[in-house]
């Protein structure tokens, strides 16, 4: 595959700093498919300079001009449509038409959001005798992981552009080919030099050094918990602005007025997607004990429906792999009950795990708590409403969830009792404008939409 051989910082594509370069391979066949550098400090520098240099011009800039470059960027975006869905399933594995429709879709959506919000959005408002201007916070640090590549830098570089900031971003080294496919737009947009920079490279030499860069303003990171709190502790240090989008371990809460078997099938196929690579999925399904067991063979049922190799893609990279093959062995040798799938990989070639699917799983099991991030469900089961509502609540993440109920109102009380940041009721549509983030260890601030614009403006008051 085509790929730069260099950084894109300033308006150019440079030089790298050093030697080192990451191989990117297909994850469906295990295959090389392209070089990329890998940036050291000395080009994150680079970069921020080249970031800060930029800021005050963009800053200034009128917010209908910095809508009108946005709209521009989202137009390269769509002539490239086919080209970064094709790139998206090289490097991360995604079915094609998942590639086509959410991996493209999706951030095609909120790109244009975003040049609609930077021309209608507020930057100025009136509270008693003052004016409370809405500034930029400066240059933003981007650190974004492979589960959904475009997305997850759309969902900064969007946002952060229409505040008035300047950026720099550190993509996954799983899949940095997307990340300089959407530099290519960028630069064929018309931005202003300098307002987006690119270093590609690893997560604790080039990710490290942007997180801890003095001349970022604000570090805006998804990704682990784990590489999380070490940021947020980075950035605390330094009295910084920080963004933590990180994992989760949603439940999918049926309650015993719901269509069950829609219910279920909606929960199987919302982890299924992705090969259960996204952080919001509904990993933990909570099903009342007298319709549990129905429950699990529609479950089980419905996962064999999803096809290694044809629904389901393939993990992102071997490590990912065997960590969700040893999550498997792990429920299993804690006493769950495999009614779909298992641990035997369904592919001698390429990261395939085979969906998979629990019964008999109890809220303290390992396979319960932490997030597995791979296409596998834990149905558990609840007496009554009570201990379903402190078994939803009972981890220490809370990014997302669903409920199920015969009425939306039924649902909709049950979802004030669970302490997260999205839930769906009744199969309710994503809203790519709705605030998306955590409640506790799911993180801190919210991305899309204006709440996901707030996060890059800090306010000025002026008295008069
Ligand atoms: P990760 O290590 O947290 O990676 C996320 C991003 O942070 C990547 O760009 C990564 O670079 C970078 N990074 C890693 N170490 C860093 C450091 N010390 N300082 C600064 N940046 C650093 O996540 P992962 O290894 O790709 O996946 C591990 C687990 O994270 C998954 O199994 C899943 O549980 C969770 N995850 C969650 C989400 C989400 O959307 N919430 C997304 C992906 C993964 P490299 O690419 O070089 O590692
Ligand atoms: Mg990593």
């Amino acid at each position: 595959m085509k790929a730069h051989d260099g950084m894109y910082i300033g308006g150019r594509w440079l030089p790298a700093a050093g030697p080192d370069t990451i191989a990117v391979v297909n994850p469906a066949d295990e295959q090389v498919i392209a070089h990329v550098p890998a940036g050291t400090a000395e080009d994150v520098d680079a970069a921020v300079r080249a970031a800060r240099e930029a800021f005050p011009a963009w800053a200034a800039t009128p917010p209908a001009e910095r809508a009108a470059h946005l709209e521009a960027l989202r137009d390269e975006l769509t002539r490239r449509a086919d080209e970064i869905a094709g790139t998206v399933t090289a490097e991360l594995g995604a079915p094609p038409v998942l590639a086509q429709r959410v991996h493209v879709g999706l951030p095609l959506r909120v790109a244009g959001s975003y040049a609609e919000l930077a021309a209608s959005y507020s930057f100025e408002e009136r509270i008693n005798n003052s004016t409370v201007l809405l500034e930029p916070v400066g240059v933003v640090g981007a650190i974004t992981p492979w589960n959904y590549p475009l997305h997850q830098i759309v969902a900064k570089v969007a946002p952060a552009l229409a505040a008035g900031c300047t950026i720099v971003l550190k993509p996954a080294e799983d899949t940095p080919l997307t990340a300089q496919l959407f530099a290519d737009a960028v630069h064929d947009a018309g931005l202003p030099a300098g307002v987006f920079n690119l270093v590609t490279g690893l997560g604790p030499v080039a990710g490290q050094a942007l997180a801890a860069h003095e001349g970022v303003d604000l570090v805006s990171f998804t990704g682990s918990t784990a590489v999380g709190r070490q940021i947020g502790a980075t950035a605390g240090a330094a009295i910084k602005r920080v963004a933590l989008e990180l994992g989760g371990k949603s439940a999918n809460v049926i309650l015993p007025s719901a269509d069950l078997a829609r219910a279920v099938s909606h929960g199987i196929a919302n982890v299924m997607s992705n090969s259960g690579q996204t952080c919001s999925a509904w990993t933990r399904m909570l099903v009342h004990k007298d319709q549990y067991d129905e429950a699990v063979a529609l479950a089980a049922a419905a996962a064999d429906r999803f096809v290694p190799g044809e629904q389901v893609g393939p993990l992102v990279n071997a490590k990912q792999q065997q960590r969700v093959r040893a999550y498997i062995e792990t429920g299993v040798a804690e006493g769950a009950r495999l009614v779909a799938g298992g641990p035997a990989a369904p592919f001698e070639t390429g990261y395939y795990v085979s969906p998979t699917v629990f019964a008999d799983v109890t809220p303290e099991m390992t396979i319960a708590q932490e997030e597995i991030f791979g296409p596998v469900v834990c149905v558990l089961r609840y007496e009554d409403e009570q201990d379903a509502v402190e078994i939803a609540n009972g981890t220490v993440y809370g990014l997302a969830g669903a409920v199920w109920a015969g009425e939306d109102a039924e649902a909709a009380a049950f979802a004030r009792r669970i302490d997260t940041g999205q839930i769906d009721i009744n199969g309710g549509r994503f809203n790519h404008l709705a605030p998306f983030g955590g409640y506790k260890q799911s993180g801190v601030g919210r991305e899309l939409g204006p709440h996901g614009l707030a996060e890059y403006l800090q306010t000025k008051s002026l008295q008069f």
